[in-house]
C-alpha cells in the first residue's frame, strides 16, 4: 500500500511571546494591541507579588487572587461580578493551570480577551479547553472566547515553582505529548510538536531538579510547556487524559501527580500496539524503548510513583474503571476492556514497575 498523508490540522489563533525577564515589557505590548484601558489581573495569593512586579506598568482596575483549583462555580460567580464591577475591559492571568482556568471562566461569560503568564507547564494557556466543578462534578467544554488572545511566557517567573510542583507539572505536560500521539486527531503535525515537546521536556526537566535556578532548563520545560499544550489542543483526549479526568473528577485527586503517576502504564499498554509513535516517543527520550525512557526520566527526576500516595484507594478501582470504560476513544490503537483498565488502575494504585507490566 502506498503510505499517502491526508489530515486537516487547525492551529488555534495566538501570539506566543518568549523572553525570560522580559514579561513586563511583553504585557506591556499585548495590552496595547488589544487597546485596553482597564486591565483585571488575575494570580492567586502566592503569586500575587510576582504578578504586581510584570503589571506595575498596566492600567490595571482591579487585582483579584480569589483562586482555586478546578474553578469552583462559586468561585467563577465571584470573579465574574467583580470583573463586571471594575468594568474590566481585558484579563491578565499569572499563574498556573487554575488561574488561568478562572480567567477563561471570566472570557467565557463576557467575552473579555486574555493575555496569559503561565508560572507552571499545565499548558491551559495553549487550549480553547474551560473547565468547571459544581460540587464533586468536574464539567469541561470547549469556547473560542476563552482562548488567550496572547500568551507571555517568562522562564525568569518559573524559578520559584518548588522542584516537586515542577516534576509533576513536567510529566503533565510530557503526557499531553504522549497522548498527543495517539489522540482522536492526531496528525503529523500535532507528532512533530509532542516529538520536540519530549525532546525538550527529557533535556530540561533535569537541569531544573539540579538547579531550579537554570534559566536554560526553565526555558526548555516552559517552550515544552507550549508544544504540548498545542499539541494535545488539536489531537483531543487519548486514553490517558481519559483515565486522569476520571480520577481527578470523581476522586479528587491532584491534577499533575495523577498525570505523572500515571503516563507510563499506559505508555507501557498503548506503546506496542502503537511502534511509529512509540519509537519516535523513545528516540525523544533517547532510549531503545519509550517505556524504559521514561521510567529513566522518571527516576532521574524522582517522580511521583503511585496513586495510593495520593489518597486514591485500591477499593474504588472496580468503580473507577466502569466509569474509565465509556469515555476510551474508540480509535485507541488498541481495544480496552474493564479487565484492562482494572489492571492498569491497580498497577498505577500501587507504582509497580510498567516496565515488567504485561497487558497481553
Ligand atoms: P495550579 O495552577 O493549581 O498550581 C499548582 C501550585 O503551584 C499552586 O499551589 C500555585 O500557587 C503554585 N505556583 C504556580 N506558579 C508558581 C510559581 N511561579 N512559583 C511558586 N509557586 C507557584 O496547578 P497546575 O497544575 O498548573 O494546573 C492545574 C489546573 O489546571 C487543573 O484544574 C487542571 O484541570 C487545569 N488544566 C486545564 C487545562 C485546559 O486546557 N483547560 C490544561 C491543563 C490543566
Amino acid at each position: 500500500m502506498i503510505g499517502i498523508m491526508r489530515f486537516v490540522h487547525e492551529n488555534l489563533p495566538q501570539r506566543v511571546c518568549f523572553g525570560s525577564g522580559e514579561a513586563a515589557a511583553n504585557l506591556q505590548r499585548e495590552i496595547g494591541n488589544l487597546g485596553a484601558a482597564r486591565v483585571m489581573v488575575i494570580s492567586g495569593k502566592g503569586e500575587r507579588d510576582l504578578a504586581e512586579g510584570i503589571t506595575r506598568e498596566l492600567p490595571v482596575a482591579i487585582r483579584y487572587d480569589d483562586v482555586v483549583m478546578h474553578v469552583p462555580a462559586e468561585v467563577a460567580g465571584r470573579a465574574r461580578e467583580a470583573a463586571a464591577a471594575a468594568n474590566a475591559d481585558a484579563l491578565v492571568s499569572v499563574g498556573g493551570g487554575s488561574t488561568t482556568g478562572l480567567a477563561k471562566a471570566i472570557a467565557m461569560t463576557s467575552g473579555l480577551p486574555i493575555v496569559a503568564v503561565p508560572t507552571t507547564y499545565a499548558g491551559s494557556e495553549a487550549t480553547a479547553v474551560w473547565g468547571l466543578t459544581e460540587g464533586a462534578r468536574k464539567t469541561t467544554g470547549t469556547d473560542p472566547r476563552v482562548l488567550p488572545r496572547a500568551i507571555v511566557y517568562d522562564a525568569a517567573l518559573t524559578v520559584s515553582l518548588p522542584v516537586p510542583v515542577s516534576v509533576a507539572s513536567g510529566l503533565n505536560a510530557l503526557a499531553h505529548c504522549v497522548d498527543a500521539m495517539w489522540g482522536p486527531k492526531a496528525d503529523p503535525i500535532n507528532a512533530a510538536f509532542a516529538v520536540e515537546g519530549i525532546r525538550a521536556l527529557r533535556a530540561g526537566l533535569p537541569r531544573v531538579v539540579a538547579d531550579p535556578f537554570d534559566i536554560g532548563g526553565r526555558e526548555h520545560a516552559l517552550y515544552a510547556a507550549y508544544l504540548s499544550a498545542a499539541a494535545f489542543a488539536s489531537a483531543g483526549s487519548g486514553l490517558h487524559h481519559k483515565i486522569c479526568h476520571v480520577l481527578g473528577g470523581a476522586y479528587n485527586l491532584p491534577h499533575a501527580q495523577t498525570h505523572a503517576v500515571v503516563l507510563p502504564y499506559v505508555l507501557a499498554f498503548n506503546g506496542p500496539a502503537a511502534p511509529e509513535a512509540e519509537q519516535r516517543i523513545a528516540e525523544a527520550l533517547r532510549a531503545d524503548r519509550a517505556v524504559d525512557g521514561l521510567q529513566d526520566l522518571r527516576d532521574e527526576l524522582g517522580a511521583p510513583r503511585a496513586l495510593r500516595d495520593y489518597g486514591f484507594s485500591e477499593n474504588a478501582i472496580p468503580e473507577a474503571a466502569d466509569a474509565i470504560l465509556p469515555a476510551v476513544p474508540a480509535d485507541n490503537p488498541r481495544p480496552v476492556d474493564a479487565a484492562d483498565l482494572r489492571r492498569l488502575l491497580r498497577a498505577a494504585w500501587s507504582g509497580a514497575d510498567p516496565r515488567q507490566q504485561a497487558y497481553a
